[in-house]
C-alpha cells in the first residue's frame, strides 16, 4: 500500500536526509501564568507549545516531517513518507507574485521574505530555497529560485511545488539528486 514502508515509528522516527535516529527536539514554551494576589507567586503554570522543531544529531538538519504533540514525536502526515522514502530533487525556477505578498525585497529580511511570499510556509520551513535574485514587473514581482525539496517521483517534486508556490510557478529544470549517504550505526563516535 505504501511502497515497502511499514507503518511502524521506525518508518518516521528518523531523520530524513541520512536516515539517522539520533533526533532532538527544539520546544518553546509559552507559559501563561496565574498570580496569586496573597503572596505574589506566580502558579498554576499553564503551558502551551509555541514552537517545535525536530533536529538531526549527525547532519544537523531541521526535520519538517517531524512534529511535538503532548510530549511526543509524531509524523506530520501529508508530508513525512515523501520526505523519508524520496530523494531530492533540485529545481531552478520562477515564481510570479503580487507585490503586496513581498514584505520587504531589499536588506538583511529580504531572502526570508521572497522566500516566503513565493513558496509560503513549505520554501521557509521544508525546502531548502536559494533566492538567486528578483525583478519587478509592474505590481508583480518575479523571483528566481533554486530550491531543493525531496518527493519519490518527478512528478511528485512537480506537485509538491506547485502546491506550495503562491503564484505563477514556472520551472525552468529539475534534477534529481543521490541521496546523502545513510548513517551508518556504527559510526556514531
Ligand atoms: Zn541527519
Amino acid at each position: 500500500m505504501n511502497e515497502g514502508f511499514p507503518e511502524e515509528r521506525s518508518a518516521w522516527l528518523r531523520c530524513y536526509r541520512c536516515w539517522s535516529e539520533r533526533l532532538e527536539a527544539q520546544v518553546h514554551y509559552d507559559a501563561i501564568l496565574k498570580v496569586d494576589p496573597e503572596t505574589g507567586e506566580a502558579a498554576d503554570r499553564m503551558e502551551e507549545i509555541q514552537e517545535a522543531v525536530v533536529q538531526c544529531l549527525d547532519c544537523m538538519h531541521d526535520q519538517p516531517h517531524l512534529t511535538v504533540e503532548d510530549s511526543r514525536v509524531v509524523p506530520v502526515e501529508d508530508r513525512w513518507e515523501r520526505m523519508v522514502a524520496g530523494k531530492p530533487f533540485v529545481a531552478s525556477c520562477t515564481v510570479t507574485v503580487d507585490q503586496d505578498q513581498v514584505e520587504t525585497c531589499s536588506g538583511p529580511e529580504a531572502a526570508d521574505s521572497l522566500t516566503f511570499g513565493s513558496l509560503g510556509e513549505s520554501g521557509t520551513r521544508e525546502f531548502f530555497t536559494h533566492v538567486r535574485f528578483h525583478k519587478h514587473d509592474e505590481e508583480r514581482i518575479v523571483v528566481h529560485l533554486l530550491v531543493e525539496l525531496y518527493a519519490r517521483t518527478e512528478e511528485e517534486a512537480i506537485d509538491v511545488l506547485e502546491a506550495a508556490a503562491r503564484g505563477t510557478l514556472e520551472i525552468t529544470s529539475l534534477a534529481e539528486e543521490s541521496r546523502p549517504p545513510a548513517h551508518a550505526a556504527d559510526e556514531a563516535h
